[in-house]
């Protein structure tokens, strides 16, 4: 559970807590982890709870020698009894041995949050209203397309676009039937059949170069299509409905 940060830290704490025993002697200690000789340059309250337990660490083993020293050393490759230890923390990640009884407060956090999460991904995976887009790309950090054009395409995509039976069915609208065809006005009617949309509807096939439309082949259009995912927002825009 813990992370490279704190293991590296847990190295350091052991070497002071085990090996700092005589006074009569100085001490260098040499780390390559650069991050952590970083944080116990500036100690403070809020530091990660393995930086605060070498500073402590510190102050105790101090009667114990004559002077400590913490030297960053470069990552290290080739020297024996460096490529011994690395062996040796390789082996200790397979092993079930508890080296060190020391879990951060930080790390753990992490963790209980990652499986708290899983754990909502898990239920919402098997409810009914679960459905995998397996053929969308994964979220990337910068968006495809502005939030509110990504919004209209989602709701396309899950049959969610405020369509009168959506409103009717929470009570915004006082029925759920299309004024100009009597039936029932839901996305499937807004893409594919409503006759206020017919000329909107040829000007979408035209561009998709499509003979006649699918809703589910649509709801597959890639984000990453552009010029068909701009043609399904020009439609769905140029209806004034959203
Ligand atoms: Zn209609």
């Amino acid at each position: 559970m813990n992370s490279v940060f704190t293991a590296e830290g847990c190295a350091i704490l052991i070497a002071i807590e085990r090996f700092i025993q005589e006074a009569d002697k100085s001490y260098i200690l040499c780390s390559d982890s650069l991050s952590v000789l970083k944080s116990l340059e500036s100690l403070h309250r809020k530091s990660p709870t393995i930086s605060l337990q070498i500073g402590s660490a510190v102050i105790r083993a101090i009667p114990r020698s004559t002077a400590i020293k913490l030297v960053w050393v470069p990552a290290h490759v080739g020297i024996t009894i460096n490529e011994q230890a690395d062996e040796a923390a390789k082996a200790a990640r397979i092993s079930d041995v508890n080296i060190y009884p020391c879990i951060s407060t930080e790390d753990i956090r992490k963790v209980i949050f990652r499986v708290q999460a899983d754990q909502g991904r898990i239920q919402w995976e098997s409810t009914k209203y679960f459905r995998s887009f397996t053929h969308l790309p994964k979220t990337t950090k910068t968006p495809l397309l502005p939030r509110r054009k990504e919004i209209l395409l989602t709701r396309l995509r899950t049959r969610s676009l405020p369509t009168k039976a959506i409103l009717f069915k929470v009570g915004l609208e006082s029925s759920p039937l299309c004024r100009q065809c009597g039936i029932v006005d839901s996305n499937d009617h807004l893409l594919l059949s409503c006759t206020v949309f017919e000329q909107l509807r040829n000007n979408l096939r035209a561009s998709l170069g499509i003979g006649a439309l699918h809703y589910n082949w649509i709801c597959t259009i890639s984000t990453f299509n552009r010029r068909a995912c701009s043609a399904v927002l020009h439609f769905l825009q140029s209806t004034n409905l959203f």
